[in-house]
């Protein structure tokens, strides 16, 4: 349901003491939404479509919010800049240093890491991500089967990969009118 849907979403960030906006609310669902890790450049573009208007900066404000909050989790590449992450579960990352996608992982090996005693005395783990490198399957293909087409492949297929997310500011705007009304 739509509703409880915003519901969960309103209450989280009230915890959190965070003021209920329809930008806070579309931009974290969208994030929840989406398994594609996408940048702020990207997260900018498909939040457009349904906040028009709205600024880049409010954008990356609230994405820093909302991951300072640790309501999302940043995703930093080796190289390249940060992606953002919609799930918080514990989970490790699958990186192609080629194409730049990001696959999550999860499997209890995450939560058997550790690192040997008396590296770092006193040091308390808070959070354990493993990020493993590699080249996918599709630019592996890519680039031993055809080599001059990778320039111009390697750009393409994010479409392919985003999950449509169709929501609208109206609807929630509208919905968080009724909210404070009644
Ligand atoms: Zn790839
Ligand atoms: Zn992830």
């Amino acid at each position: 349901m739509l509703e409880s849907k915003y519901i969960e979403i309103s209450d989280t960030l009230r915890k959190h003491g965070l003021q209920v906006t329809s930008q806070r609310i579309l931009i974290y669902d969208y994030l929840v939404h989406t398994t594609e890790h996408p940048t702020a450049q990207q997260v900018f573009e498909d939040v457009s479509r349904f906040l028009p208007g709205i600024s880049k900066a409010t954008v990356y404000n609230t994405l820093e919010t909302l991951s300072s909050h640790g309501l999302i989790q940043k995703v930093n590449p080796q190289s390249g800049v940060t992606r953002y992450d919609g799930n918080t579960m514990l989970h490790s990352h699958l990186i192609c240093t080629h194409c730049h996608r990001i696959v999550d992982c999860f499997g209890r090996f995450v939560e058997e890491e550790s690192v040997p005693e008396g590296i770092w005395d006193g040091f308390k783990i808070e959070r354990t991500c493993l990020i493993f490198y590699g080249i996918c399957g599709e630019c592996q293909h890519r680039l031993f089967s055809n080599r001059g087409e990778n320039k111009r492949s390697r750009r393409k297929g994010r479409g392919e990969q985003v999950t449509p997310f169709e929501e609208s500011r109206e609807k929630v705007d509208a919905w968080l009118t009724v909210r404070a009304d009644g």
